[in-house]
């Protein structure tokens, strides 16, 4: 019974969605610009609906803005299997990254249906609010919420670069979507397993089309404010100044080398540097920079993290510098028995797997502290992701999506 649910698995279908699904926020440059709470993420969502629909799935949202299609079981009462992932996206970012967990959850169900068989659980494929943490800040915003780990009060009132508020976010959603039901934000899941392509190099040039991921690598998150004093490009002496962004620049070069390893493991990014007054005539008054610092050994994370006050410090001269802890998550484990049944489908379907760690964080993170959870890779072109050139192959993408079927299957069936 199960071969016969893989089967009914469509590529092209499933291909042609996605190219489907890009077309909201669609970039120049062939990527998307989708960000959280968007009117592009409302249309996206609009369209996916429609799809579900179409299959006698039910949408439902939670005050968080999680977005969920049901496909009731056979018992209804029983605690659901979710899938998914997200359809918020990088302001440059690709057609896949999220989209794709979505996707596959929702042709997993659909080929079921195909199938004639009806899971005794409840399949929810779920489209997590705000996973990049592009718009809004910290990412996976949605599923913090859905698992306690964020209160929903501290989420609505952050606000973007605009000043628009989540909560503001979600009321323009809603009106976007109104028809779309209010459920209550959490509740039991019987298992979480998401499909995402792997935004690294690995499974491609090892020639493997399914990674089994075995974690998460860990991640904090930093913003330095680096406090001078505004001025005159022309008169003021170097003796008196105090440039924030000469400070800021020596803090950032004094990190690069303390975070160097020659296995390159750490992972370390200063992605956001804002300067102002930002005039060209101006000494700098005040900088603001962020840190992503990864690495897979929680120990190691922990320890490099708490060296940057102190090294900030050492750099500042006449600065003041203040460095915050914005968010920490150690690195984590998905139980055995997700990777041995994310195993076992990938063989039934006859497709290469390999064990692989995930460097990226994903909303799986969350999930994992609800419910058994698993996530499942597939190639993406040259690793590439959170880029406009971002791709995957139809095929890879069905493969995917016949291994998540199977999964679901499975684990709505007890
Ligand atoms: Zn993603």
């Amino acid at each position: 019974m199960s071969a016969a649910i893989a089967s009914r698995i469509d590529e092209a279908r499933l291909w042609e969605r996605h190219m489907s699904i890009a077309r909201h926020g669609a970039t120049a440059a062939g990527g998307v610009n989708r960000q959280a709470l968007s009117p592009e993420e409302a249309s996206a969502r609009r369209e996916v609906t429609g799809w579900a629909s179409a299959l006698g799935l039910k949408a439902s949202t939670d005050a968080a803005g999680n977005f969920f299609l049901r496909l009731e079981g056979t018992d209804p009462s029983a605690a659901p299997v979710l899938t998914g992932s997200h359809l918020d996206s990088q302001p440059t970012g690709g057609k896949f990254d999220g989209v794709y967990g979505v996707l596959a959850g929702l042709e997993s169900v659909e080929a079921m249906i195909a199938a004639k068989v009806r899971p005794r659980r409840s399949i929810e494929i779920v489209a997590w609010m705000n996973e990049e943490g592009s718009r809004f800040v910290p990412g996976m915003m949605g599923s913090a919420a859905f698992a306690g780990a964020m209160p929903l009060e501290e989420i609505l009132g952050i606000r973007d670069a605009a000043g628009v508020s989540v909560a503001e976010g979600l009321a323009a959603m809603k009106q976007a979507c109104p028809e779309v039901p209010e459920r209550a934000l959490g509740g039991p899941v019987k298992a979480y397993v998401e499909a995402h392509i792997e935004q690294g190099p690995i499974l491609e040039r090892e020639g493997f089309t399914i990674g089994i991921v075995t974690g998460i690598q860990g991640k904090r998150t930093f913003r330095v404010t680096v406090t001078g004093e505004e001025a005159h490009a022309g008169t003021s002496l170097r003796r008196d100044r105090k440039d924030a962004l000469l400070a800021a620049t020596q803090m950032v070069q004094a990190l690069v080398a303390v975070m160097h390893d020659a296995e390159d493991v750490v992972k370390f990014t200063v992605g956001r540097f804002t300067v102002q007054p930002n005039a060209p005539s101006v000494v700098p008054s005040s900088v603001v920079f962020s840190i992503d610092l990864r690495h897979p050994d929680s120990a190691v994370l922990q320890s490099l993290g708490d060296r940057i006050p102190e090294i900030c410090a050492a750099q500042a001269g006449p600065c003041e510098v203040k460095s915050e802890k914005l968010t920490t998550s150690m690195s984590l484990e998905f139980p055995p028995a997700m990777r041995q049944l994310i195993g076992a489908c990938a063989e039934r379907v006859g497709v290469r797997s390999m064990e692989i760690l995930s460097a990226a964080g994903h909303d799986a993170r969350y999930l994992h502290t609800v419910c058994p959870t698993g996530m499942i890779f597939v190639p993406c072109k040259d690793g590439i992701s959170h880029n406009e050139a971002e791709s995957a192959t139809a095929s890879d993408l069905a493969d995917g999506a016949r291994v998540l079927a199977e999964a679901l299957l499975e684990l709505s069936r007890d």
